[in-house]
Formats: structure tokens, C-alpha cells, sequence
């Protein structure tokens, strides 16, 4: 069957803009970055590939905020909470982002008020339950005696800020994937002058000259698992966010840090498992589930202290002597001090002789509990709106009665092999100062760009940061010229596959790259293995990068990001090549150096590219400092305007 492109082609022309702080990607980081530079009455432009409405992670919701430790009801202060987290990590952690998270968080909870989310229990649902604080109407989440994460209404947020980018007055240019970085030599120092995008629909450029720019397109996906059947159910992200911002950053010669870290696949990867958190499992949105066995005996949980607990309040409250306990945030192999309650390990289980398969089995719950669970938690979260809740209740789920079934060993929505490995949890990312400026003169990053980076409180907290730094820094510079060499050697790249008539298509590199890396960068990692996959990948790079062809600028799109998670994979071998130990934190591993966390290697490694030659930096733990001293020697002008 014929069909027709329903949009203009006008690849080959473009559109020249200006302004004062330029934000690449509208997801939460990049929609609160804006709105920060824009209040200080600056000119800002907003590039989204998506439509900022509602792309990017938070875009179809969210359950819990995380570490909002300034609210009201908290009884834990930001330094406690995110020096626990880098501890919890063995420092492996964002100190800089994590404090501003758990500092500021609830700042960009009001924010959200005042721009129409929903952040309080306004209609009494929960009066009376032990989640809620029937003052303010603010419901908590998990420890439910320190009270500083909290149950929200996620599905409102992404309009709600949509509105407010409108009503200051921010250009959002929807439909435009950044895609490359226009860069300058500033008096010998590499400074940022805007960025270069282009319309997916139409394939028109948008070249922006911006005096700060604020990289917010969130993390790498698709590098271990691809399944060219079903793109869309490929990661637990959205598809679109691929780590297009890691690898333009790569290219302009911004440092990393930690890509050398994976985890083995967690969530909705490839297709292959069932939906998240619509399988029966207690973590997250289901914690703290009743879960069952086969046999619909109940599976006890333990306290920190292997304490079996007797009630379900128990399982939102530390353990005797406990001040507080981290949950939401820390996936696996908490610290003991940290840890909460949990349903036995499974080993543990299967000794004791309970049977799969397991359940959840929401019917034994408390009312509240229950009704907290199925109906706000699941139908807020993620994608569980429409393909859970919604789905679920039309084909009779019914949790006053029915259970649901556990996949994998346990818990998991599904399991995978150790090879198939995903950028989770806090995974790697751009390394940053405390203006969360990158090594780049005029160039910050936010969200779920940053290293160790994790949750929506995270993304919207160190957007509204970088975003009001870039504006700070902003009115103090002027516009530099584009260089434009710089711009036709970007559009010749980037055009070069839609004018290529026939070659390959992007799912087929997308399959081999993650062949690649299931093969030379899985769980076992040797210099051999390693140095064997990155020359597989710079022959991919030589010869099957040049022989890509699209159909339309929609396809070109897509044939970028494969393009881009190509540099990523490379960024990620390469990082991995450079420690040359074990490391517990970054379920790292090498056959060819078997000691696990020498004292030596305990440290940041960081990875940029110069004229394509791989840098690398060692970086200490702590290079921050004291976390609330240093951030209040820096932040009092937002501290006297009472957080805003
Ligand atoms: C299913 C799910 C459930 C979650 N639940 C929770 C929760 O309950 N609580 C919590 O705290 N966190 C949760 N998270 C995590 C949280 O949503 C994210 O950490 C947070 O939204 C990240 O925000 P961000 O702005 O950094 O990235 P994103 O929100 O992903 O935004 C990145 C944006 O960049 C755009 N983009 C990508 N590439 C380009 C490009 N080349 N050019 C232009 N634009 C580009 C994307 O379209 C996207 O809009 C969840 C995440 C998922 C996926």
C-alpha cells in the first residue's frame, strides 16, 4: 500500500533563533530548569523531541516524590538523607545532586502546587490513615515515622508544568531532537554557544545560539537489549530517551563519570517482561504488599534485624534503635544500617519451603493500605495508568479478591541472563561542579543526565538548579557567533542517511550493537574481551554507520539515536577498560583483575574524548565537601528569596 508522509519535507532548510539560556529536553529536569531562568525574566528556549506536555519519564506519572526533606512532616534533615544514600552507595554517589534533591525537593513540590499538580489529598480519600498527616493532607510513603517521601499525584505534573512554560513565556520548540552541541575557544577554554536540533516530523533545522545551555535529555538506553519486534517496549524509559545528550556531550568533549556501571536487566527490557509493576511484587509503588505463596501461606517480612514482624504498620517503620530506613531510592543490597523491612530472601524462602509461583495478595491489606496501592500508587505510576489499572479493572481484577502473580526469582517482573544489562537504578552519567556546570564553559546538566541520578524530586530539584545558575551566569556573559564549519559538518551528518537510498536500517544496528555488547561488555569483563568489542564497534562506526538509510525525517530521528547509542556503547567499553579492579557499588567485575574494592581504586574514575583521545581523570569521594556548608556558601541569594 502507498502511503504519504503527512508532514512538509523541509529537510535542507532551517531556522536561526537566539537566547539567553537555551534547555535541551522538556522532560522534569528541563521543564523546571527553564522555569527557573525564565522567572529571572531571561530569554529561554526550550528543544523537546517529544512533546513537553507529555514526554519524557514523568510524562504519563509518578507515585512517590523522593526526599522532599524540608516538608512539613519530616523528622531527617537533607544532609542525614543524602550523606546516608552516599554511604549506602560505598560513595559511589552524587553528593552535590543528592543534597540539592533532599534540600530543595520540596520547594519544587510547592512549585507543582502553585502550577496546578496535585501534591495534597484534597478530597479527604485517606482521612484518617497513618500515611496521611490529616493537617496538611500530605500522604507519605514507606517510612512512615520520618515522613519525607511522598505519595503524589504524578499524572498532573507534566501538564501542570507545561502551563507554567507558557505563561512565562518560554519557546518550546516540541517535535525537535537536539542534536548536536555548537561549541567555541574561549581565551583557551572550550565554551558552549547553543546547540543544533532538528524537527522530526519535518526535517528542518533549528540552530540555537544560546549564552548557557542547560543538558537535560536524560540517560542511555537500548545498549544490552533490543528487540527490533517490539521498540517500544524496550526500556523501562521512554523510547525516546536514548542517551542522544551523552553522546553530543561525548562528541563536544564533556567528562563522565561511573559509565563503567550496570546492572543486570531490571525492568520491562526487550519485551521480555511483564508489565512494570503489574506483576505481583512488594517494591516501590507495591511496597509493602502481602505477598503469598502457592499455597496462600504468607511470606513473612523482616525488619533490619531479621526481626519478624507482626503486623503490616511494622513494615513502614525502622526498626527498634533505627533512626530511619531508605526506601524507594536503593535498589538491592541495602546497607544493613539503611536497610527496611523486606519479605525474605529468596533462597531463604525456598530452604523453608515455601512454593513458587508467589503472589500479591492485596486483600489481606488494610483498607487504606490497600486502596493507597491499587487505585493511587498503581494508576500514578509510570505506565501503570492505562495499561494496569485501567486494563486490569475492565477485565475484573478486583483486590479486595484477587491476587496477582510474581515473575523471575521472586520478585522481578521477569529474570534475566547476567549478560543482558541495563543503565539502572543510579547508573552513570556527566560529572559536574556545584553549579552543576560541566567541564564545558556555559554548558550545565540536570536530572537523570547526571551521574547517580535517580527519581522525578532529583530531576525537577537539580533542573531548577542548573537552570538558575545558567541564568545567573547568563546575565553576565554575551552571545557568541555559531561557528559555521562546526554547523555544516552536523548537517551533513545528519542528513546523510535520509538522502542514502538504500542500506541498512536502524533496528538492524541497534541488534548488532547490543549483540556487541551482551559479548564483549556483559557481566564478565576482560581487557581481551573488551578490546575485542570496541573494535567490533569502530568497524560498525566504519562501515555500517555510512550505509544507513531512512525513509522519512521520523525514521532519520530514530537513525540518530542508534547512531547515538553507538558512541554510548563506546563510551561505556572504554570506561570499563580503565578500572582495573572489582567494584561491589557498580556491580562491576573483571575476570583479568579479580580484587574487589582495593582501597586504591576507591574513587571516581571520569572519561571525556579530545580529538578522539580518550581522557581519563581520578576523582576522590567527597571532592564536594561538607554537603551543607558548601551548598549554603553558594545558594544564599535562593535561600533569602525563601526557595525560589
Ligand atoms: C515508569 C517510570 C516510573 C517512575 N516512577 C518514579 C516515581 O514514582 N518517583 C520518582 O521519583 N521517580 C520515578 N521515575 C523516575 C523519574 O520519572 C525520572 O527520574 C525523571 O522523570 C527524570 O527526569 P529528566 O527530566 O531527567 O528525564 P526525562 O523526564 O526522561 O526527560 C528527558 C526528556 O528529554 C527528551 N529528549 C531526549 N533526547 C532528546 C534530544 N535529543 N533532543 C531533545 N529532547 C530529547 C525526552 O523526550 C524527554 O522529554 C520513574 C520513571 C519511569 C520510567
Amino acid at each position: 500500500m502507498e502511503y504519504k508522509w503527512p508532514y512538509k519535507n523541509e529537510t535542507g532548510t532551517e531556522e536561526r533563533i537566539s537566547c539567553d539560556v537555551l534547555v535541551l529536553g522538556g522532560g522534569m529536569a528541563g521543564c523546571y530548569a527553564a522555569i527557573a531562568a525564565a522567572r529571572r525574566g531571561l530569554s529561554v528556549v526550550l528543544m523537546e523531541k517529544g512533546a513537553a506536555v507529555r514526554s519524557g519519564s514523568a510524562g504519563s506519572g509518578f507515585d512517590h516524590w523522593e526526599t522532599a526533606c524540608t516538608n512539613p512532616g519530616s523528622r531527617v534533615t537533607p544532609k542525614e538523607i543524602a550523606e546516608a544514600f552516599i554511604d549506602e552507595q560505598g560513595g559511589y554517589s552524587n553528593g552535590i545532586a543528592q543534597y540539592i534533591c533532599c534540600r530543595e525537593g520540596w520547594d519544587r513540590l510547592l512549585d507543582m502546587e502553585s502550577f496546578g499538580g496535585k501534591i495534597r489529598d484534597t478530597e479527604d480519600q485517606f482521612a484518617g490513615a497513618d500515611f496521611r498527616d490529616d493537617e496538611t493532607k500530605l500522604l507519605y510513603a514507606y517510612d512512615y515515622r520520618n515522613r519525607y517521601t511522598l505519595r503524589v499525584w504524578g499524572t498532573t505534573f507534566k501538564p501542570a508544568l507545561r502551563r507554567e512554560l507558557s505563561r512565562l513565556g518560554v519557546k518550546v520548540y516540541d517535535y525537535t531532537e537536539a542534536t548536536g552541541l555548537l561549541t567555541a575557544d574561549v581565551n583557551g577554554r572550550k565554551t558552549n554557544t547553543g546547540a543544533m536540533g532538528m524537527n522530526v516530523r519535518t526535517g528542518k533545522m533549528l540552530i540555537v545560539s544560546a549564552k548557557e545551555t542547560v543538558l537535560a535529555m536524560s540517560r542511555p538506553a537500548r545498549i544490552w537489549l533490543f528487540d527490533a519486534d517490539l521498540p517500544g517496549l524496550c526500556e523501562f524509559r521512554p523510547p525516546q530517551s536514548i542517551g542522544s545528550g551523552h553522546a553530543m556531550g561525548w562528541r563536544a568533549g564533556v567528562e563522565f563519570t561511573m559509565m563503567e556501571k550496570s546492572v543486570s536487566g531490571e525492568f520491562s527490557a526487550a519485551g521480555r517482561s511483564y508489565p512494570p509493576y503489574g506483576a505481583g511484587n512488594n517494591h516501590n509503588t507495591w511496597y509493602a504488599a502481602t505477598m503469598v505463596d502457592a499455597r496462600g501461606v504468607e511470606i513473612p517480612y523482616v525488619d533490619r534485624d531479621g526481626r519478624i514482624l507482626k503486623t503490616v504498620k511494622e513494615r513502614y517503620l525502622p526498626a527498634p534503635g533505627q533512626k530511619f530506613f531508605l526506601k524507594g531510592g536503593v535498589i538491592d543490597e541495602a546497607k544493613y544500617e539503611y536497610r527496611g523491612p523486606e519479605t525474605m530472601p529468596f533462597d531463604e524462602l525456598m530452604k523453608r519451603g515455601y512454593k513458587t509461583p508467589f503472589y500479591a495478595d492485596l486483600s489481606r491489606m488494610p483498607e487504606m493500605e490497600r486502596k493507597v496501592i491499587w487505585g493511587m500508587m498503581v494508576g500514578e505510576e509510570g505506565k501503570t495508568r492505562v495499561p494496569v489499572l485501567q486494563n486490569y479493572t475492565e477485565r475484573g481484577f478486583d483486590p479486595e479478591k484477587h491476587m496477582l502473580q510474581s515473575y523471575g526469582t521472586g520478585w522481578k517482573s521477569a529474570s534475566f541472563l547476567a549478560q543482558e544489562r541495563q543503565l539502572f537504578g543510579a547508573p552513570g552519567g556527566i560529572f559536574h561542579d556545584w553549579d552543576l556546570k560541566t567541564n564545558i564553559d556555559g554548558l550545565y546538566a540536570a536530572g537523570d543526565q547526571l551521574f547517580a541520578s535517580d527519581c522525578a524530586g532529583f530531576a525537577a530539584a537539580t533542573g531548577y538548579y542548573a537552570g538558575r545558575k545558567a541564568a545567573a551566569a547568563a546575565e553576565k556573559t554575551g552571545l557568541l557567533s555559531p561557528d559555521e564549519t562546526q554547523i555544516s559538518i552536523e548537517k551533513e551528518r545528519i542528513y546523510a542517511p535520509f538522502f542514502r537510498e538504500h542500506g541498512v536500517h536502524w533496528k538492524e544496528l541497534n541488534m548488532a550493537i547490543a549483540k556487541a555488547m551482551r559479548n564483549y561488555c556483559g557481566a564478565v569483563k576482560n581487557e581481551e574481551l573488551l578490546s575485542e568489542g570496541l573494535s567490533l564497534l569502530s568497524s560498525y562506526e566504519e562501515e555500517i554507520v555510512p550505509e544507513l538509510s531512512c525513509d522519512n525525517p521520523h525514521d532519520l530521528a530514530r537513525t540518530h539515536e542508534v547512531m547515538d547509542i553507538l558512541t554510548v556503547s563506546r563510551i561505556i567499553m572504554e570506561a570499563c577498560r580503565m578500572r582495573k579492579s572489582g567494584a561491589k557499588a557498580l556491580y562491576f567485575e573483571r575476570t583479568d583483575y579479580p580484587e574487589t574494592d582495593p582501597p586504591e581504586d576507591a574513587h571516581f574514575i571520569t572519561i571525556r574524548q579530545e580529538d578522539g583521545a580518550v581522557i581519563r581523570g581520578d576523582v576522590p569521594f567527597g571532592y564536594y565537601g561538607d554537603l551543607e556548608e558548601e551548598y549554603e556558601k553558594r545558594n544564599q541569594d535562593y535561600i533569602k528569596r525563601g526557595g525560589k
